[in-house]
């Protein structure tokens, strides 16, 4: 039995930690926030629940087999529910499209805005399954550490047309621009621009497909706090409301962790769940590797942030359903906003998160709780004042979903508050207030990422969003599945 430390319990680090304790190591680990789960935290506000980041679950069974290592069932713990529509996606003209995994809907659906675009669609379908086979099944969840590892997935990638975007190789199957963008959309859900972000990623839609949409019941901090249960039950420990300060490197190795406490541990081998510029350049901001690599990290591309308004309202709306996308009156032009010119747009594309149509215990009696998020360009594009502007950029998503939704929603908000980039900055340690850690392009991916074990300090290892393969919950699980593998080889 060896001593691990997990720095960190956002989905990643709770999955590397259910990992590790599942196999007999005696795994501590700590995280700076008084609740686990990093970007999907939780708040209780005037009766509502509000989850603060992840709503869309999918591939439910990367999550079940947490449960299964240790000979448990999920169900013990946390109910998934499915979600029917995935998404409702609804454009400024009032046309909107039900997005589903019932076929014969979803042709419908796709002959509601385009008829011509049935067949191509047909063959996206079959694009996307090969992706998912080579990019996510056989590769997901194996660490690249080495170029030749890079190599052996290179027929694939050219076979697949990975240097293309998800846009661009929509676009060579279904014609209408609507379509484009409701097949094109997923990458935004992980950090990446759908203009620019490798075709690979066009496995989403298959993940979605073939596993389902689904929420868990309470929402999905309810999914947090059972991965927490199921790790402590194992016996792992678990400190909350303790921040990292050091990992302390001895020689060739990390040998210790301090926390802002005052705690110090000693450890066999550590892995990081924080971002991955802090881990670096703060955690390890004293050794030469920590500073080399921080150097090396300021010359990525990090994804942009989001600016989210969560709102608790009298009333109910059976018609909205639980995920919804309000497209703007721009796509590609927003998105060159957001991810290139580092301007914050005053029209929007946003996203609606309605889970008392699934789950009405989320907020009181005949309430409703929602959230709206809009992408938004990163701190380092784009530092703006968000402590003087917050309010009222709010109040004009709100307006966007009164005029186009929700009539008389202003005079019905019984609670609200938003969440900004400087948030993600200050709670989550993230680089630039990035939500979602390196922007995933080609060349950031696999083995361009950040390595799930380094590659000087032996014993140093991470896991999460900006490592391989990125983010998302079923990517950072998977990731917790690749640095899991390394660490059981190395230690045992
Ligand atoms: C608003 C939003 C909506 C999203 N929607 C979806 C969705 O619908 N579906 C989906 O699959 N994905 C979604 N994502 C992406 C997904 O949530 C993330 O990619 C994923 O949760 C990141 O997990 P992680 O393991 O990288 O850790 P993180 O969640 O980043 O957690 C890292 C943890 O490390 C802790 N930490 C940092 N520094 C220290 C330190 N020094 N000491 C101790 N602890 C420290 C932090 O407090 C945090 O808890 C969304 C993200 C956001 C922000």
């Amino acid at each position: 039995m060896k001593r691990i430390a997990v720095v960190g319990a956002g989905f990643g680090g709770l999955a590397l930690a259910i990992r590790l304790q599942s196999a007999g190591h005696a795994t501590t680990l700590v995280e700076a926030r008084d609740k686990p789960g990093g970007r999907a935290y939780a708040w209780e506000r005037d009766g509502f629940t509000f989850d603060a980041g992840p709503t869309v679950i999918t591939d439910p069974a990367c999550l079940r087999e947490l449960w299964a290592l240790s000979g448990n069932r999920m169900e013990e713990d946390v109910e998934l529910v499915p979600v029917s529509p995935f998404y409702r996606l609804s454009w400024p003209d009032g046309t909107f499209f039900d997005y589903s995994n019932d076929e014969p809907q979803l042709r419908a659906e796709i002959a509601k805005l385009n008829p011509d675009d049935v067949a191509g669609y047909a063959r996206f379908l079959d694009y996307s399954a090969g992706v998912y086979r080579e990019g996510y099944e056989k590769l997901g969840h194996v660490a690249f550490l080495d170029f030749a590892s890079m190599l052996k997935a290179a027929p694939s990638l050219a076979r697949y047309q990975a240097w293309r975007s998800v846009y661009s190789i929509v676009s060579s199957y279904v014609k209408d621009e609507r379509l484009r963008q409701a097949f094109s959309f997923h990458t935004l859900l992980v950090g990446g621009n759908p203009m620019k972000t490798s075709s690979i990623y066009a496995l989403i839609h298959k993940l979605e497909k073939s596993g389902g949409v689904w929420f868990a019941k309470g929402g999905t901090h309810a999914l947090i706090r059972g991965m927490a249960a199921l790790f402590q039950r194992l016996g792992g420990t678990l400190r909350l409301g303790e921040k990292v300060t050091q990992i302390v490197k001895r020689g060739d190795v990390v040998t210790e962790v301090a926390t802002d406490a005052g705690w110090r541990g000693e450890f066999d081998a550590v892995a990081s769940n924080a971002d991955i510029m802090h881990s670096y350049r703060d955690l390890l901001g004293d050794t030469k590797r920590g500073k080399a690599v921080a150097r090396g990290l300021e010359r990525k591309r990090f994804s942009p942030s989001l600016f989210v308004v969560h709102f608790g309202v009298r009333g109910t709306w059976p018609g909205i359903p639980h995920h919804m996308i309000l497209f703007g009156p721009r796509y590609e032009g927003l998105l060159k906003d957001i991810y290139t010119n580092g301007v914050l747009p005053s029209d929007f594309s946003l996203y609606l998160h309605h889970p008392t149509v699934t789950d009405p215990a989320m907020a009181p009696e005949g309430c409703s709780t929602f959230y709206a998020l809009a992408p938004v360009p990163h701190l380092g594009k784009a530092p703006l004042d968000w402590e003087a502007m917050a309010e009222r950029y709010a109040d004009t998503i709100l307006d966007e979903i009164e005029r186009r939704l929700m009539p008389g929603l202003r005079e019905r908000i019984v609670t609200r508050f938003h969440y900004t980039p400087r948030d993600f900055e200050q709670d989550l340690q993230a680089w630039q207030g990035s939500a979602f850690s390196l922007e995933p392009v080609l060349t950031q991916s696999a083995w361009f990422r950040t390595h799930n074990r380094d590659d000087k300090i032996g014993n140093l290892y991470f896991v999460g969003a900006g490592t391989h393969p990125g983010a998302g919950i079923p990517g950072v699980v998977g990731s917790a599945k690749a640095t899991a593998r390394l660490m059981l080889a190395d230690l045992a």
